[in-house]
């Protein structure tokens, strides 16, 4: 069975941080060894992932209690959780699902006096064009961040040089993951040096922990084979439990209580030396393998189903979300033939204010109601992906 998901990492990257983590010797400067093989302006700031790294971001802004910040719709449900507990209000915009990002015009009419920053995602690994969200900050005098968690494709983009914060993610299901880390760039000199200063006195993260994650991370690999996935759904069957919730249980990885404690500590070493390692090495073709094969999907796909995003030219295909009727039982049909397509992520619609009702984002609630998420990763052969763009046709013409 083709597992939704394989986690981005080598063996040999494994391997590295368990040498890593018990031989820490000759390791110096490695934070600010990343921080500048990032970014030759010596504007980018290494953190524990990108929630700590915002969260640190606001922090540091010192933005009058209830402020809005103005969103993507979509996100995973910890950066709206983060903002409210620094006593700023998001306000989610809609999106277009072709694109998935904002409508400008919707964006800029949004914006009230007490607008203070414009967040916007590039989501499910496309890559939208950010030239107009740069001048409606520019405009109305509003700090723009851009958020690339989903979006790393090496050298190839790193944010527009317009936006005030970019923020990339190293966290474990993302692009060339690190089991963690995330970074910023952050234009604003005096507010790059005060979150610098504030994150020093953050404990450093503890390295048993990253090695105890190395490990985990480790057995899901192997897991994610096609022939182990196959058993353990088997085993799995076998014992009455439910697959999706010991996986998803395996994968949390900030506590939900002591939350903020968790966030706000330093990476350690190890870490930064595989980010490090992740960003030197990438595989652009690995990555042109993944775009090839989410291209032939979307292209089969879309004459008959909606691809949210799927409209973008460029697009890294880190997932490929389709959108399907509610009542439709083509992810069942896709597991009895060997497809592990997930029908839950953690991505979630943003709620706005209650005063301000007419932000509610139906467009983007309607498709995150709809979407699943078909499995695609490099390794999968094209005869494997037509037959699975092919039973999901068959599918939607049965009903
Ligand atoms: C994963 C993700 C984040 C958070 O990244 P972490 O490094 O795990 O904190 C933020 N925004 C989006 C859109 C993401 O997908």
């Amino acid at each position: 069975m083709w597992a939704r998901k394989r986690i981005d990492i080598g063996w040999f990257d494994l391997l590295c941080v368990k040498g890593w983590t018990v031989f820490p010797w000759g390791q110096k400067n490695s934070q600010s060894m990343l921080e500048t093989m990032w970014s030759a302006n010596a504007d980018a700031l290494a953190c524990l992932s990108v929630r700590s790294g915002f969260d640190l971001l606001l922090g540091q802004l010192q933005l009058p209690q209830g402020s809005e910040v103005l969103m993507s719709a979509v996100t995973i449900q910890d950066m709206a959780r983060i903002i409210e507990h620094h006593g700023l209000v998001p306000v989610p915009v809609d999106l277009d699902p072709a694109t998935m990002a904002p409508v400008p015009e919707e964006l800029e009419r949004a914006i009230t006096p007490q607008t203070k920053v414009i967040l916007i995602a590039h989501l499910f690994g496309g890559i939208i064009d950010f030239t107009p969200y740069t001048e409606i900050a520019a405009m109305h005098d509003l700090i723009l961040i851009e958020d690339c968690a989903q979006a790393f494709d090496g050298d190839q983009y790193k944010g527009h040089p317009q936006s005030d914060v970019v923020m990339f993610s190293f966290g474990p299901i993302k692009t060339a993951t690190a089991l963690g880390g995330g970074i910023l760039t952050v234009h604003d000199r005096n507010l790059l040096f005060q979150m610098r200063a504030k994150q020093s006195d953050y404990p450093v993260q503890k390295r048993i922990g990253y090695l105890k994650r190395a490990c985990t991370y480790t057995l899901l690999k192997l897991i994610g084979s096609y022939y182990a996935f196959g058993m353990l759904v088997k085993i799995c069957k076998f014992l009455g439990r439910d697959y999706e919730t010991l996986l998803n249980g395996v994968v949390r990885n900030f506590p939900a209580d002591e939350f903020f404690d968790a966030l706000r500590q330093q990476p350690c070493t190890p870490l930064c030396l595989l980010m490090c390692r992740r960003i030197n090495k990438f595989s652009l073709l690995r990555q042109d393998r993944r775009i090839e094969a989410g291209r032939l999907l979307n292209k089969k796909l879309s004459p008959y189903f909606h691809c949210p995003s799927g409209r973008l030219i460029r697009h890294t295909y880190w997932v490929l979300p389709i959108e399907v009727d509610h009542d439709s039982d083509i992810a069942t049909r896709l597991r009895e033939n060997g497809f592990d397509a997930a029908t839950a992520s953690q991505l979630r619609p943003v709620s706005p204010p209650e005063t301000r009702p007419d932000q509610i984002p139906q467009q983007a609630i309607d498709c995150l109601s709809r979407v699943i998420y078909l499995p695609l990763y490099p390794e999968i052969p094209d005869f494997e992906l037509i037959r699975m763009a092919d039973l999901m046709i068959e599918n939607q013409s049965d009903s």
